[in-house]
């Protein structure tokens, strides 16, 4: 008797550490799109469903091409056979009444006890404690979105600062309000997206996932435009613009390999923007 052994080829999952929370996933241009966030219970795009992201509850979903969406189904599947509480599924607004036919025709296809919920991209969701979720625009071929996680807390106003446990307690309870609300754009996620997405409040988020699908000096940058995607030349044009401080690369065709993308970059991208640079890859 023997068992069967991993090999090379066995696609292996990505993970990045943030410090607070860990990225999970992979992200290859047609391939497998997937981002799973256990600390925040999120999961960003379904990939093929891995394993490791089906216990997170929230699954916010760009668009619909499969590479990115594809997974759906063997993710509900997988929670029946946990038995896990209902999957919360965000979509695009365009998309959510066809989310809604697609997964009422798959329960009864499969007669299967599938359990979730799902909403439009444009609400706001709570996912834990002083965490949100909510979509933003970005800029595909076909309804999509892209996504903002935030943290809000809130932050002893400044006048107060000096006060003393008795103080503060005494104000709070006659009525004054003693804190401001401090909202932090923590994550943002592009999706697929052209590189107008570099226009939007995402570039001011502490880390952006951003695309970059092709890296070809001779291709046509508009053409890649048209179709939704980004080239590094849009990187290039807006480099300057980015504040975030922990810039993640996602999305690059499987057609470069590592060191063709690491050139292209040094090439291209302000050292600034080099030394924030991590790729997804
Ligand atoms: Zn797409």
């Amino acid at each position: 008797m023997q068992f069967a052994k991993p090999s090379k080829e066995t696609d292996p999952y990505l993970t990045l550490d943030c410090g607070q929370f860990q990225i999970m996933g992979k992200s290859i241009a047609g391939v497998e799109t997937i981002f799973a966030i256990p600390q925040w219970n999120l999961t960003l795009d379904s990939g093929r469903a891995p394993l490791f992201a089906v216990h997170n509850d929230y699954l916010a979903l760009t668009h619909w091409h499969l590479d990115h969406a594809g997974g759906l189904a063997h993710f509900l599947s997988l929670r029946c056979l946990n038995g896990l509480k209902p999957l919360h599924i965000i979509v695009p607004p365009e998309k959510k009444d066809q989310t809604d036919d697609f997964l009422n025709i798959l329960k009864k296809t499969a007669e299967s006890e599938l359990s979730y919920i799902t909403h439009a991209s444009t609400e706001n969701i709570s996912l834990q404690k002083e965490m949100s979720l909510i979509g933003i625009p970005n800029f595909h071929c076909t309804p999509s979105t892209g996504y903002l996680i935030t943290q809000t807390k809130n932050k002893l106003k400044k006048e107060f600062e000096r006060f003393s446990e008795a103080e503060i307690i005494q104000a709070k309870k006659s009525g004054t309000t003693i804190t401001n609300t401090i909202t932090t754009p923590l994550l943002a996620f592009s999706g697929d997206s052209k590189g107008e997405f570099f226009t939007t409040e995402a570039i001011r988020a502490q880390y952006l996932l951003m695309e970059c699908s092709f890296f070809e000096e001779e291709m046509n940058v508009q053409k890649i435009d048209d179709y939704g995607h980004t080239h590094i030349q849009d990187w290039k044009k807006y480099a300057d613009k980015i504040e975030s401080e922990v810039v993640i690369m996602t999305h690059t065709s499987q057609r470069y390999s590592h060191k063709e993308i690491e050139a292209s970059c040094q090439k291209h991208l302000p050292k600034s923007l080099l030394d924030r640079l991590v790729v997804f890859r």
